[in-house]
């Protein structure tokens, strides 16, 4: 991963130096060299960005890393004629660090991943926050900040979709962080938070049945509205779930086994070794994996979810099923499998989308 990194850096280098001849010539002919680079350099022509005559480029990670074309501070000109377009923004930030502005790449990032609506986000593609997290985590790295830049790139992980990108991270920023360790089936990088990061009470009594073989998913929202985007708030939202489902409905733990919070965050619940108490009894949490999505989602709720949220949803659902064989049919709503309004429509479309996409995938629930 690290030494294709490195290619497309020395690619994206401007085409008349890639192009320079041998220093030996160099030094002989400097003079008629100079003049022959200088007409190569102006002969090539302005890219349609640059004449303003095209869109900027999709928020793909191949879009976005493309070798610079021309000149690239006439490109970089050019892209703020889209100051809150998701692509523009990327790319902006691309071009910035491979020129070594690494500071000024955190604005077009920071309006991203803080400032651009979540609709705005949702229509232009699934790996618009990936991708800035992933660029902001490479500028952080290379500024001397590795703690943030592994935040970023945990957040980054957990929710790409775009195969360019996920090979990017996995490769991590190239300076201070390490490669991922452990590649997960498909290398869908889902890496759930440790219950002991949100300091989860014990699991109570006796009262858990051993899950057995997993073969179900089932997918709830917690009703609760909850936007608020720090680990902190999450944390506090999880813990009053668990006293919740343990001081007033006494039951032995959290119900869930994943909890997945604005941001994307996902975090572990109940050990996955026992079964949950989500779907209503108990013959319906038999070998199902419960998870929630952090917020109120129904009609009357807070809208819809986060695209990050989904994206995470999505890579947390497809890493499980791959690795525990299910069947795209076993991938459930709560309200599939009893009277409730939860999750929600938006959950529910998310759901059945990704249900088709795996039966019409096989690839996707096996090796490559
Ligand atoms: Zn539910």
């Amino acid at each position: 991963m690290r030494d294709s990194a490195g290619s497309r850096r020395v690619t994206a280098a401007p085409r008349c130096f890639s192009a320079a001849p041998a220093p030996a010539v160099l030094r002989r002919c400097a003079g008629a060299l100079a003049a022959l680079l200088v007409v190569g350099c102006s002969a090539v022509p302005p890219t349609p960005l640059e004449r303003g005559d095209a869109l900027p480029p999709p928020p793909t990670y191949a879009a976005v890393t493309a070798p610079a074309r021309g000149e690239s501070h006439r490109e970089l000109d050019a892209l703020r004629r889209f100051p809150d377009h998701p692509g523009a923004l990327l790319r902006s930030a691309w071009l910035l660090q491979e020129t070594g502005q690494n500071a000024a790449s955190l604005r077009p990032l920071n309006l991203i991943v803080h400032g651009l609506a979540d609709e705005q986000l949702a229509a232009r593609g699934r790996d618009v926050q990936p991708l800035a997290r992933w660029l902001r985590a490479r500028a952080q790295a290379r500024l001397g900040h590795p703690d943030q830049a592994a935040d970023d790139l945990a957040l980054a992980r957990q929710a790409a979709v775009d195969p360019g990108l996920i090979a990017a991270l996995a490769a991590g920023t190239g300076t201070a962080d390490a490669p991922l360790a452990e590649a997960d089936w498909r290398g869908v990088p889902v890496r759930p938070i440790p219950r002991e990061a949100w300091r989860a009470a014990p699991a109570r009594g006796s009262g858990m049945e051993p899950m057995g073989a997993i073969e179900r998913i089932t997918i709830h929202h917690s009703g609760t509205v909850f936007r608020a985007g720090s680990r902190a708030a999450s944390i506090a939202a999880i813990r009053a779930i668990q006293r919740d489902h343990q001081d007033e409905r006494h039951w032995a733990d959290i119900a869930y086994h994943y909890l997945i919070d604005p941001d994307g965050r996902v975090w572990t619940g109940r050990d996955l070794r026992w079964q949950g108490a989500h779907a209503g009894d108990p013959e319906r949490n038999r070998h199902n994996v419960g998870i929630c999505l952090l917020g109120n989602f129904v009609p009357n709720g807070q809208g819809r979810p986060p695209a990050v949220q989904l994206a995470a949803l999505r890579g947390l659902v497809v890493s499980l099923a791959a690795r525990h064989d299910i069947a795209p049919d076993q991938i459930l709503t709560h309200r599939e499998l009893k009277t409730t309004e939860c999750p929600g429509p938006f959950i529910q479309s998310e759901i059945a989308a990704l249900r088709r996409s795996l039966a019409g995938a096989p690839q996707l629930a096996g090796p490559p």
